[in-house]
């Protein structure tokens, strides 16, 4: 089932989401359907609180569903190492049609656990390392232009004002 996927402004993705303590069928649901909307979008990452649940689950596949292999589904994630520095465009689901410059870590080691409350651990380098930054933040209420200096964001937030003025935000 496709979910809306929520847009700056939405109180959801200003809140620290708490963390997933029950594995059950619901969060498998949940993260089904989440899986589903990030191919639909078309997108390579999605945190539970875009679509309006506020729990630290996030899903996360480079390929968009070109290649199984790349699907990581992770609960409770944290960043446990951090490596270097990279500096490159990035956008958002929940910002759309507005991309800028984010520095991230070059590559991360990343705890967390799969569905079932299995603790696993992932490391991923450049666009996987961007990626893991981004949807931890979503976890912690942090959009990408939280990342930018406040001339860029206040830019981007009054371009999005007008939007939705005008209706179409
Ligand atoms: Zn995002």
């Amino acid at each position: 089932m496709l979910l809306p996927i929520l847009k700056y402004g939405a109180l959801e993705l200003k809140t620290v989401s708490r963390p997933v303590d029950s594995f059950d069928s619901e969060l498998e649901k949940l993260a089904k359907n989440m899986i589903e909307t990030m191919y639909s979008a078309p997108g390579i990452g999605l945190a539970a609180a875009q679509v309006g649940i506020n729990i630290r689950l996030a899903t996360i596949d480079l390929s968009v569903g070109e290649d199984p292999e790349q699907l990581i589904v992770i609960c409770n994630p944290e960043i446990a190492l951090i490596e270097g520095e990279q500096k490159s465009e990035e956008g958002c689901l929940s910002i759309p049609e507005f991309t800028d410059t984010v520095i991230r870590p070059r590559a991360v080691k990343v705890r967390g656990q799969d569905l079932h409350g299995e603790p696993f651990e992932v490391e991923g380098q450049g666009l996987l390392a961007r990626c893991f930054s981004h949807e931890i933040d979503h976890l912690n209420g942090v959009l990408f232009i939280d990342h930018l200096s406040v001339l860029k964001r206040n830019l981007i937030r009054n371009k999005i004002k007008k939007l939705a003025k005008a209706g179409e935000w």
